[in-house]
């Protein structure tokens, strides 16, 4: 092998390449109106199999990759909660290929970049300063690591001895993402000690929460954890955050917040912006930077109020990762002292370009504007004859039949008929839920690029099926 390894041996005719990678990048980006999610071929599917022929691959990636994308990136995608992505995200991936940083410590730029997209989301979300945070492939690893940081001020040796027997309980609302289910599971404690809580007008029943508290102890359980939700997966719906920092306070119960997408509502205007009240005052905070703050999958961050805590689960540091007081060794903190990971990505490049080139102000007008979105698309099947709401709109999500003359079961086939068909025709994406068991079509902006035409001509292709 030659002197510089794999790198290339032409770099004009690299640079060539690269050139017009970016360029059909872009191209996709500019265009991508035009360019709605679309099955992937079974000549395509077979052509991913890898040949290892060598080559310029940049015409195959442009034909067979780009196209095929999850079509989240278009306008009139609303299903699931997906983010949209970002131009920006182009350069910052340019730019973090080009370092190819390992964010687990040492002493480097992304370090110090992490800390910087750490801090500014700290105190949006209104933490403390001494809140430590740690950025990770999504708020479903967000939530592991803020259980266990619970875990730990719950059983101060349990790192070392296990939870011998120990029955620790946890505390959510009905319809709490399974993220929060997932962790219980990983962490050894079991979902059966997820304990769900009624909802009353939509929020988590404070005087059920006590009671089922109260009953766990009389029980011999030990109740460690409390999950609200700022943003619920199915109708964006918000607990009363300062209700549950009260009783956490009160219960001695860890207040952790599962602010996936919704805790984003800190930034936005009013009515939005107070329904996540309170949520400074949680001991921890998972949430995501890749649905609605829109920047490239992946990146989410796991926030703790008190780094003593995230340090007391996590800092380990044997003898191949001493730390020094100069060199490349240096700097604190090291990252892998406060999360899973040892190797890590450069995630915070993605949300530092995003934010420096298009400041804060642009995403707070972007969500605020999703939350508008929203309610329009609701003025709209409001208005429409047949039509009709599953759930008040609260904040971008609306749930919706086209149908409402129709029986239940009709409604429910007519509705993922039309999801379905919305799709292939890549008119626009919907997902569906269930509202009292009747499937519904349901729309979750965190789309920077939808504008209210793209609401009416979706709600016009909808009114067009239900119609035949
Ligand atoms: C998406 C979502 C999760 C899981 O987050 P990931 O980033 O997909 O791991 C958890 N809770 C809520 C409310 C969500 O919307």
């Amino acid at each position: 092998m030659d002197q510089d390894g794999m790198d290339p041996k032409d770099w004009q005719a690299f640079r060539r390449q690269a050139h017009r990678m970016l360029e059909a990048s872009l191209d996709q980006l500019e265009q991508v109106r035009d360019r709605p999610w679309k099955p992937v071929p079974e000549s395509v599917q077979q052509g991913y199999a890898i040949r290892g022929e060598g080559g310029d691959v940049v015409d195959r990636i442009t034909r067979d990759v780009l196209p095929y994308h999850g079509g989240n990136i278009h306008p009139r995608f609303w299903g699931w909660v997906q983010g949209s992505g970002l131009a920006s995200d182009l350069i910052a991936g340019m730019a973090g290929a080009a370092i190819n940083a390992n964010v687990g410590g040492r002493d480097h730029g992304a370090v110090y970049m992490e800390r910087a997209v750490v801090d500014w989301t700290r105190t949006k979300m209104g933490m403390p300063e001494q809140a430590g945070g740690v950025l990770t492939a999504g708020t479903s690893q967000a939530t592991v690591i803020a259980f266990q940081a619970a875990r730990v001020r719950a059983m101060a040796e349990v790192r070392k001895t296990g939870q011998q027997g120990t029955r620790l309980t946890a505390y959510a609302g009905q319809g709490v993402h399974n993220a929060t289910r997932k962790a219980m599971e990983l962490l050894g404690i079991g979902a059966d000690n997820l304990r769900l809580v009624p909802l009353m007008d939509g929020q988590m029943d404070g005087g059920a929460l006590a009671r089922m508290v109260a009953e766990d102890r009389a029980a011999g359980a030990v109740p460690f954890l409390m999950v609200g939700t700022a943003g619920s997966v199915d109708l964006g719906l918000f607990d009363d955050l300062n209700m549950l920092a009260d009783l956490a306070s009160e219960q001695n119960l860890w207040l952790h917040v599962d602010g996936a997408f919704g805790a984003w509502t800190r930034i936005a205007e009013d009515p939005w912006y107070s329904l996540t009240d309170g949520l400074g005052r949680a001991d921890s905070i998972a949430l995501d930077f890749h649905k609605w703050m829109y920047v490239g999958y992946d990146c989410a961050i796991a926030l703790i109020r008190n780094v003593a805590d995230q340090r007391a689960a996590f800092a380990a540091r044997p003898a191949y990762l001493e730390g020094a007081d100069r060199g490349l060794a240096g700097g604190d903190p090291w990252y892998c002292d406060y999360g899973i990971d040892l190797s890590r990505g450069n995630r915070a490049i993605k949300v530092w370009t995003a934010l420096e080139m298009h400041g804060e102000a642009a995403f707070a007008a972007a969500i605020t504007d999703n939350c508008r979105m929203a309610a329009y698309m609701a003025d709209r099947v409001t208005a429409a004859p047949q039509m009709a709401m599953g759930a008040q709109v609260v904040s971008n999500v609306c749930v919706f039949t086209a149908r409402a003359d129709l029986e239940a079961a009709a409604q429910s086939a007519l509705n993922a008929d039309i999801a379905q068909t919305l799709q292939e025709t890549g008119e626009a994406v919907f997902s569906t839920t269930r509202v009292d068991g009747v499937v519904m079509l349901r729309a979750a902006i965190t789309n920077h690029r939808t504008r209210a035409a793209d609401v009416e001509a979706a709600l016009a292709a909808v009114a067009d099926l239900a119609a035949r």
